[in-house]
């Protein structure tokens, strides 16, 4: 009998031995049900042999073979196996991270595929004032379509006979179905001849000179090719991405686009789905309902959808037909998954690419340094856009406010409420940006300094005034406010620090009539709210917009001419080296939002440090300058991109049991005296948190593969160090300490 290596959702780094009958249809890449102690667990065939180390007697046959779905195709196994290696991640976990809800579970995917009919030629030739009038439902559906395709769902609605009068209209030569959602026939390999499909698609601009040449030069690469496209917000990559998915359309290769979380708003997709209404486009993102996004992979695995825009997790989509992946603000921290398979998706994305021998295109106003440095040695070809794609839009002006000059009013300088009057009068809307979002972020005693931490975690628990609370944003701990100081009774609490909820009470006591809309995640919890604020903002309903990082991404207010930052400092001097360069990219983008109609747009940044050359390169727009201050940094600390890093994370609840781990596990790593360096062991950036102690130990090496080599013997040890009520985990390519 056949044996199968089954990869199961185990925290195991073995493949599963079980039998099968002579007589079973499977293959590798199917799912199966197998027996696993008392459960039944769903896993997926790995390989076929013909023996098994095991004894006979001890194998058990599988209990069922699944093939409602087709089995994952070779090339996702071969991603996946890289990221279980890569990553150090059990192989069978990898496996069944990656695949959406529904294939994870034993139920049937039932496939239900859409049907969408449209007018022929003929059909489309007739002209309906002299379609006989008694052909009602005909007629009906006729003029239905003749507005665009449909599914049949929306026909059947027409009339109880739609049935019928479809199939007479079909036979009639004016009705057909329409390509695109029944399964293409796969093609003979990717990016191989031209298959030239004769799409049309919606009017395009004629590209300037830059955009030009970024798209003649990934349209050149008939193989792997690692492009950074770098633009200024404005600049027009989205334009560059529609050029360079219509070139691979027509080519008839699929088309992966991956965004950061937050940006897969409903406006992208219709955005993208306008464009290209002729073909079909699915999305993967984790707001998916479980069947839909079961539908979505199955229709990339299909080859029917030829786009698939999602974030992360769409990387491990299955495209047979792949010929051509982006990657939108490749920069942005939602790419990396922090926790279970710690994959950065743009990496992964690029492994794939690379795999695959297609091109890549990574976009962003400000890239990661990673990025930035193999383009500069010529690992990645480097695409610039210098200009602002609309000829009258200009880049806003950016300016500091020095904060140790002038008294502030409820932590707004006199310059930026006289750039916020002066915006009411002309009746152009505001975007104010803090980081912070409550009241404030901490309550204080005037008397004893007693001050509002958090019960089960390092952090402050932060003041909601609205409902008189006080709120830990770490672990949720929350409490009333109490009256007096629970450490001396005194009866003066004092709120320390603005968040955005002061703010909007500053605001408002300051500019009684102004309509202010404050954005962040206490305002927008209730689902489609954020969406109705937008709509809010574009009608011009808002004078003054104020809000955490949300209002920085990806969302275009052409009303918007004045951006003001209030407190900036702390990505300043932070113990997290990428603080500095997170902050300018979240700086760069909140300016990008000030003037980009033909409005001229002004940012105004508060800070104490005008000097420091991530504002003097800020206010120059001069993305190359300030990376050549953080690179230079970056190579005299020793530390990414001129090194590669691990980091291993413990916590427990028992303090001294975790730090008692990570010594063990740092000694481990010394005494395996390979040529990577290793760090002493520290408190995590938040040491306690849920009542959980948590640590980090960071390794690292100038280059990746003695860091794998190093991973590889160190991990097998750690697996053997007492850890009980322990968790750990390792993190390749760390991004956040
Ligand atoms: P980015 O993604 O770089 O921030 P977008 O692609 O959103 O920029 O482009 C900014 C604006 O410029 C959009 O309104 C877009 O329609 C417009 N645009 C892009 N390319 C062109 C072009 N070649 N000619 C005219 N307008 C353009
Ligand atoms: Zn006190
Ligand atoms: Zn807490």
């Amino acid at each position: 009998m056949p044996i199968l290596r089954i990869a199961l959702d185990l925290p195991l780094f073995t493949l599963f031995d079980y039998t099968v009958a002579d007589d079973v249809p499977v293959v590798v890449g199917q799912r199966v049900i197998v027996p696993f102690g008392k459960r039944q667990l769903l896993g997926v065939v790995w390989e076929r042999g013909a023996e098994s180390s095991l004894a006979a007697g001890r194998i058990k046959p599988v209990t069922a073979v699944l093939d409602d779905v087709p089995p994952l195709p070779a090339e996702l196994l071969n991603l996946l196996r890289f990221c279980s290696d890569y990553y150090h991640f059990p192989l069978g976990q990898t496996v069944l991270a990656a695949l959406p809800a529904r294939l994870r579970s034993g139920q049937a995917v039932v496939q239900k595929t859409a049907v969408f009919y449209g007018l022929t030629p003929l059909g489309a030739g007739l002209n309906l004032a002299e379609f006989p009038a008694r052909k009602m439902v005909q007629r009906r559906i006729l003029a239905r379509l003749a507005t665009g395709g449909a599914e049949w769902s929306a026909l059947k609605k027409l009339s109880a006979t739609a049935g019928g009068q479809l199939k007479a209209l079909e036979k009639l030569g004016y009705v057909t179905r329409v390509a695109g959602c029944t399964p293409l026939p796969p093609s003979p390999a990717c990016g191989g001849g031209e298959q030239n499909t004769a799409h049309s698609f919606a009017s395009a601009h004629a590209l300037n000179a830059e955009q030009q040449t970024a798209v003649d030069a990934v349209l050149a690469c008939p193989r792997y090719g690692c492009f950074l496209l770098h633009g200024i917000t404005g600049s027009g990559k989205t334009e560059v991405y529609m050029h360079l998915m219509q070139a691979a359309l027509r080519r008839g290769v699929q088309v992966l686009l991956l965004v950061p979380e937050i940006n897969l708003t409903p406006q992208l997709e219709q955005y993208f789905r306008r464009r290209f209404a002729e073909v079909e486009l699915v999305s993967l993102h984790s707001g998916l309902a479980e069947g839909a996004r079961a539908q979505n992979w199955l229709h990339a695995q299909s080859g029917a959808a030829r786009i698939v825009l999602g974030t992360r997790l769409a990387v491990f989509a299955p495209l047979p037909q792949l010929g051509l992946i982006l990657v939108d603000e490749e920069h942005d921290g939602s790419f990396k998954q922090q926790d279970g398979l710690r994959y950065s998706a743009r990496d992964v994305a690029i492994f794939r690419a690379n795999w695959r021998g297609i091109p890549i295109v990574l976009g962003s106003a400000t890239p990661s340094l990673e990025s930035w440095q193999h383009a500069s040695t010529g690992r990645y070809h480097l695409l610039s856009l210098t200009q602002r794609a609309v000829a009258h839009a200009r880049l806003p002006n950016i300016g500091c406010i020095p904060l140790n000059q002038t008294p502030l009013y409820e932590g707004l300088s006199p310059l930026l409420i006289a750039a916020l009057e002066q915006r009411l009068q002309r009746g152009e809307q505001s975007l104010l940006f803090l980081n912070r979002r409550g009241y404030a972020p901490v309550l204080m005693c005037t008397e004893c300094s007693w001050v509002s931490g958090c019960p089960h975690c390092a952090g402050k628990l932060v003041l909601h005034q609205k409902d008189r609370r006080l709120r830990c944003h770490h672990c949720g701990q929350q409490q009333r406010v109490p009256l007096v100081c629970p450490s001396c009774q005194h009866p003066e609490l004092r709120p320390i620090g603005i968040g955005t909820q002061r703010l909007e009470a500053t605001l408002q006591a300051r500019f009684p009539t102004a309509r202010i809309l404050r954005v962040d995640r206490d305002s927008t919890r209730n689902q489609g709210t954020w969406h109705a604020m937008r709509q809010q903002i574009e009608q011009g309903e808002v004078d003054i917009l104020l809000g955490t990082q949300m209002l920085a991404k990806g969302h275009d207010f052409p009303n918007v001419t004045l951006v003001g930052v209030l407190n900036p400092d702390g990505g300043l001097y932070s113990a997290d080296f990428r603080a500095s360069e997170k902050l300018f990219a979240q700086l760069a983008q909140v300016a990008g939002r000030a003037g980009r109609a033909d409005k001229a747009g002004e940012v105004l940044i508060q800070t104490a440090f005008p000097d420091h050359p991530l504002f003097r390169a800020l206010c120059a727009h001069d993305y190359v300058a300030w990376t050549k201050v953080l690179l230079a940094e970056r190579a005299q600390a020793g530390f990414p991109p001129f090194v590669h890093q691990v980091l291993l994370r413990a916590e427990g609840l028992q303090e001294s049991a975790v730090y008692e781990f990570m010594h063990a596990a740092r000694t481990a790593a010394r005494g395996l005296n390979m040529s990577v360096e290793v760090y002493g062991v520290i408190p995590a950036a938040l040491p306690k948190r849920a009542n959980h102690f948590m640590a980090q130990l960071l390794v690292q090496c100038p280059s990746r593969k003695p860091l794998q080599d190093f991973i590889r013997a160190w991990k097998p040890q750690l697996d053997t160090l007492p850890s009980k009520g322990l968790r750990y985990a390792l993190d390749i390519d760390p991004l956040g300490f």
